[in-house]
């Protein structure tokens, strides 16, 4: 095996132009595991660590554009206010140890359905930056990131270079089920997400189909109920229907396997307790912060 280890973000599209089949490694959290277990034994490994870049974010009017490589300790620390949802998120990532090595664009190669950053980038609504030495840069919606079980956009001769994730606008947040608290590959998981400027909410689901996916249907009832009922301007409490329903099209979104870490009904059933939950939690932040508004 041949290790590439370019010292900048232009030798490493050349190094992936020259060697399409290298396999980048970054925190190599996924990676190294995949190479210890004999599952891959790529011909070249192209090293991403000394590509400096990766690891910076700039936080712009609108959005953040994170660095593929910003471990998600980082994020917890430094972006908890920009990029909540995705902070919580890096929260339930494994242990210390794999939060100081991995990270986003780590997660995104892998395109893992388990993978934690998936929901919470869903439902913030970000894109993906990559680029190739023949071709240069293109952003892919994150909706569209995702194409099957580990599989993703991506070209052979394309890297991620950063992921531009929209600034909270308004409450966001993530709930994950596992078989303890920690250390642990999500069961399923769910991101919610309420962008009041747009009067809007968006949903991330993980774990529960054969990618991470949106509940649009869920959405779309959500966006017209709290339009029809005046609530983002009144900031009642949701109505228990409106938020079973919501719960119900969550759940429905979902296309789950039995495995060993549950059974689809068991999923089904989890994806819409966490969507009612985080719908009453962001609410009612949401509604705290209007009346700490109002008061001030
Ligand atoms: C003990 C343990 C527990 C874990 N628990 C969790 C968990 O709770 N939740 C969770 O989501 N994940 C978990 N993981 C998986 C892993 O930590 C995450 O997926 C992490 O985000 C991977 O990031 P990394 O930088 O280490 O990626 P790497 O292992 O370096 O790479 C992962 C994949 O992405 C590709 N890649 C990396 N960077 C780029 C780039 N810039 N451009 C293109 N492709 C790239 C690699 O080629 C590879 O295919 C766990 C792993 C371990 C070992």
């Amino acid at each position: 095996m041949d290790f590439l280890r370019p010292a900048s973000w232009e030798e490493a599209l050349a190094a992936k132009a020259e060697h399409p089949t290298a396999v980048p490694i970054a925190g190599g959290t996924d990676v190294m595991v995949e190479i210890n277990f004999d599952h891959r034994r790529p011909e070249y490994l192209l090293d991403l660590n000394r590509v400096g870049d990766l690891y910076e974010w700039e936080t712009g009017e609108d959005s953040v554009r994170l660095g593929a490589s910003v471990p998600y300790s980082t994020i917890m620390e430094q972006l908890r206010a920009e990029l909540p949802g995705l902070a919580l998120a890096s929260h339930t990532v494994a242990s210390p140890q794999i939060r100081n090595r991995g990270g986003v664009g780590g997660n995104l190669g892998t395109a893992s359905p388990a993978g934690d950053a998936h929901p919470a980038l869903l439902a913030a609504g970000a894109e993906v930056e990559v680029a190739s030495a023949a071709r240069g840069t293109r952003m892919i919606p994150i909706d569209d990131f995702y194409t099957g079980v580990k599989r993703n956009a991506l070209k052979p001769d394309e890297l991620i270079r950063a992921v531009h994730v929209k600034k909270a606008d308004g409450p966001q947040q993530y709930s994950k089920v596992g078989t303890r608290n920690a250390m642990v590959i999500a069961v399923c998981a769910f991101g919610l997400a309420l962008h009041p400027e747009t009067r809007t909410v968006r949903t991330g689901i993980g774990s529960a189909a054969p990618t991470p996916v949106r509940a649009k249907a869920a959405e779309e009832f959500l966006d017209a109920a709290l339009a029809e009922g005046g609530f983002w301007d009144n900031g009642k409490i949701i109505t228990p229907s409106v938020a079973k329903q919501f719960a119900d099209l969550c759940a429905a979104a979902c296309n789950p396997i039995d495995d060993v870490r549950g059974t689809a009904s068991y999923r089904r059933h989890a994806v819409g307790v966490m969507a009612r939950r985080t719908l009453t939690w962001t609410w009612e932040s949401y509604r705290g912060a209007r009346h700490t508004e109002g008061a001030a």
